[in-house]
């Protein structure tokens, strides 16, 4: 029986944040300081927790931090992940969500190791404006290089992630619609979600997937491609055939009820939605010594009471006991 929650949801989707730690400050994610990382496992202890999971009926895995191309190391994690055989016995799929800061010469390493897919976050075509989002200078370049490398390396289809704010980026959407038709890459608009530490998000601030779909189209006409129930994103495809966007619209089109994921955090803990506002100590078990029946048993249970859906913009709304940078996003 795959691992199954209690409103009859297949999880089969896992993320896991190798770290917590970012090289990148984005205005919307982070506040302007370091601040404080949570502990990072050892690969070993991800690798038993991924084990057992895919034992369980896990088909995909992300890594994801953080920036999870900070941990040395993470091109042999993947390796060892790639031997894992689902219940099916087939290899995973293993994807990675980076800001592709580190990435143009890991792309080639990384693939070659069993990396199937890569999304790069890019909230910005235009170096200035991104170097005012990260704040980071000159790291747009290094971005771009990323991308290209991870197209040459076949991790494809390359996805590249932009959130956009009203009065920040949202002058972004045709430049991203130009350069998804220009690098052969997908570019996804992802709605802003209450997930960053500086508490700065309203519901206004959220440029929609309506929004998003009505200007693209003032630059040419999208053609909406069938989308599957599950699948997260809507997707597009420029009525030329040339280029593909998808819009992740967390806010205005919620899909919890096709929610098919779990997340790891870089101390362990078990989380089975964006929004809890607690996790499960699974490493805490770990380090008490439990077999991996007992991981097991125990995961099975915390999976059942997945929460049935977010209450963004709802009166009421309780955050999220960590923001995204520290949960794995
Ligand atoms: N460092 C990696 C990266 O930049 O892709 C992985 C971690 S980052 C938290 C993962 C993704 O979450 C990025 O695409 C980022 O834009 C997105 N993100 C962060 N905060 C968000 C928020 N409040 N709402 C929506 N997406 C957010």
């Amino acid at each position: 029986m795959p691992l199954t929650d209690k409103f009859g949801r297949g999880i089969h989707d896992l993320r896991i944040s190798i770290t917590d730690r970012c090289n990148y400050r984005c205005v919307y994610c982070r506040t302007g300081t370091n601040g404080a990382a949570y502990a990072e496992l050892p690969f070993d202890d991800y690798l038993r927790m991924a084990r057992i999971l895919v034992g369980l009926g896990i088909t995909k895995i992300r890594l994801t931090g953080g920036e999870p191309l900070l941990r040395k190391g993470v091109v042999e994690f993947v390796r060892e992940l790639a031997k894992l055989r689902t219940t099916t016995n087939e290899k995973p799929d293993i994807a990675m969500t980076t800001n592709g800061h580190l990435l143009a010469e890991v792309a080639q390493p990384l693939k070659d190791a069993g990396l199937d897919r890569v999304t790069v976050s890019m909230d910005a075509v235009d170096p200035d404006r991104f170097a005012r989002i990260t704040r980071v200078p000159n790291g747009f370049d290094s971005v771009l290089a990323g991308v290209r490398a991870s197209r040459r390396a076949g991790l494809e289809p390359v996805k590249v992630n932009c959130v956009l704010l009203r009065g920040f980026n949202e002058d972004q959407i045709i430049p991203f619609g130009k350069f998804a038709r220009e690098e052969a890459v997908v570019v996804r608009f992802i709605e802003f979600m209450p997930l960053e530490e500086d508490r700065v998000w309203t519901p206004e601030i959220v440029v929609t997937l309506d929004e998003i779909v009505k200007r693209m189209s003032e630059y040419k006409p999208l053609v909406e491609i069938e989308h599957q129930r599950s699948e997260t994103a809507r997707r597009y495809l420029f009525e030329d055939g040339v280029g593909e966007i998808g819009i992740i619209a967390p806010v205005s089109h919620p899909f919890c009820g096709h929610c098919s994921r779990i997340r790891i955090t870089s101390d362990g803990k078990l989380r089975t939605c964006l929004f809890s506002v607690w996790d499960h100590d699974l490493h805490e078990l770990m380090r008490r010594g439990a077999s991996d029946e007992k991981l097991s048993e125990f995961i099975v249970k915390v999976v059942e009471k997945k929460e049935e859906r977010h209450h963004i913009g709802e009166p009421g709304f309780v955050p999220a006991s960590r923001t995204m940078v520290h949960i794995g996003g």
